[in-house]
């Protein structure tokens, strides 16, 4: 049996696929002249086509999956579920397994975040992590902060793609066309050192974007609800990685001006930077934090966002004083979906897989190494399993590749004939290893991905 579990021939798939579907983040104009491999089965780090050609998964399912495809016990765990109920809602009702992994949530995550809001995706976590942010000031102590309305975001940000999120977003490419329908926020520059927003180098500047940030708080605290973040990596920026304690200083800077800390986990959580939770390697604990891509292992949706007491407590009162947080998806809490998340959980607990992490995490880093050879390869950013190549055309100007030439395309699509699927950002290759990978395989990751850029960008410059 190396083909479809289902009686529908590949081509006509490829033909329905083309027909009916329109992508995300696709040109379908391009789309539907390429061939792009229909996955049909996971075995561990492999995703299997229809015509049973296998694939490493270097880019874990985009950022989710973390023990492997098709792990015995998340499958179990899954049927389990499914045969004592599917869905039942949080809308007035409890259900079992939602506690038990709001109960698990709190002790894993830093101390202090101890009541839990499901939701659905990353972009449902952000947003609902905003509007908690904006109704506690304007219920906490009687009103007395009520200008506080406002929101500090990163240059380069990336919380996903509802209105709320992309508000607080800063890539021009993906956001900039939404601009008249987004609300205005404070954007303070991207930690981007290699190409740097204020023009400076990172031997020594200081920090100078943390002062930039600083000032910003100290002329606008008043009117400031919360400052997001993505910590140690922004992600979809092409895994833009700050500078070691920048993180901690925003942290600082958020207690001294009474501005909440926002931490967008979505990405990074789930062991991705080598703990289990970014904000661990700093000691930083936010007011609020999100959850959601690697939180069921990658296998269903689901998402949450993490308060503490003193923002939750001010959401308390009778009903008829309207400090009730009315906000609320159909699918919030499911059963099946929180099952599935216990036992991601629990294997990683069980089998100590952060702890099984740092030697994966040095076999990457020497493994990039030799990337520097290649003239193509402008900067190597790594945080823990979070991999982005920058490719540039000129290494001495940091001058990028024009965007027609779709440099980033042409190389996943080489990696994809030599088996392995990756997904570039721009002119960014990502690496997004699944956790679970061994060292074998990172090893393969590493060539074909270096075999890629070699033969696709040597013809280019
Ligand atoms: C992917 C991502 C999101 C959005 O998550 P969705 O589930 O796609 O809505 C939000 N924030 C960060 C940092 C992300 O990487």
């Amino acid at each position: 049996m190396t083909g479809s579990n289902s009686l529908i021939e590949p081509a006509l798939l490829e033909q329905w696929d083309k027909h009916y579907i329109w992508h995300p983040f696709t040109q379908m104009q391009e789309y539907v002249q390429e061939q792009t491999p229909i996955i049909e089965r996971g075995e561990g780090c492999y995703l299997i086509d229809v015509h049973g050609n296998r694939y490493l998964d270097g880019v874990s399912s985009l950022w989710v999956n973390v023990h492997g495809h098709c792990r015995e016990e998340i499958n179990r765990a899954i049927r389990e579920q499914v045969e004592r109920v599917a869905h039942s809602t949080l809308l007035g009702l409890a259900n079992v397994p939602s506690i038990l992994l709001a109960k698990k949530l709190v002790e894993i995550t830093p101390p202090g975040l101890n009541k839990v809001f499901y939701s659905d995706a990353g972009a449902t976590a952000v947003e609902i992590a905003l509007k908690m942010a904006y109704q506690y000031w304007q219920q906490k102590d009687g009103g007395r902060y009520r200008n506080k309305t406002k929101f500090i975001s990163l240059g380069e940000a990336y919380h996903g793609d509802t209105i709320g999120s992309v508000s607080v977003g800063g890539i021009a490419l993906f956001h900039g066309i939404f601009h008249p329908l987004l609300f205005e926020t404070l954007q303070a520059p991207s930690p981007y050192c290699y190409r740097c927003p204020l023009g400076l180098e990172q031997e020594n500047c200081g920090m100078a974007c943390i002062n930039r940030l600083e000032d910003l708080m100290a002329r606008h605290h008043e009117e400031v609800a919360a400052m997001i973040i993505e910590p140690l990596v922004q992600g979809a920026a092409g895994m833009i990685t700050a500078p070691p304690g920048y993180l901690r200083r925003v942290r600082e800077l958020c207690s001294r001006y009474n501005i909440l800390l926002i931490a967008d986990e979505v990405a990074v959580g789930f062991g991705r930077t080598g703990r289990m939770f970014a904000c661990e390697h700093e000691g930083v604990v936010p007011d609020l934090m999100c959850l959601a891509k690697g939180l069921t292992g990658g296998y269903l949706p689901l998402a949450a966002t993490l308060t503490t007491s003193e923002v939750y407590d001010a959401f308390l009162g009778r009903v008829h004083e309207h400090k009730t947080f009315y906000h609320g998806h159909t699918f919030t809490g499911n059963p099946v979906a929180c099952a599935a998340a216990l036992a991601s959980i629990d294997i990683f607990q069980r089998e100590r897989v952060i702890d099984g992490l740092q030697p994966k995490i040095e076999f990457l880093r020497q493994g990039l190494e030799r990337f520097r050879q290649l003239p193509a390869v402008g900067d190597i950013r790594q945080r823990g399993l979070m991999v982005g190549i920058e490719l540039v055309r000129d290494r001495k100007t940091r001058e990028p590749f024009p965007p027609e030439l779709d440099v980033g395309h042409r190389v996943i699509l080489e990696a994809r004939r030599h088996g392995l699927i990756i997904r570039p950002l721009y002119n960014v290759i990502v690496l997004m290893p699944v956790l679970a990978m061994t060292v074998d395989q990172l090893e393969q990751v590493l060539d074909i991905t270096y075999r890629s850029i070699e033969i696709t960008t040597a013809q280019l410059q």
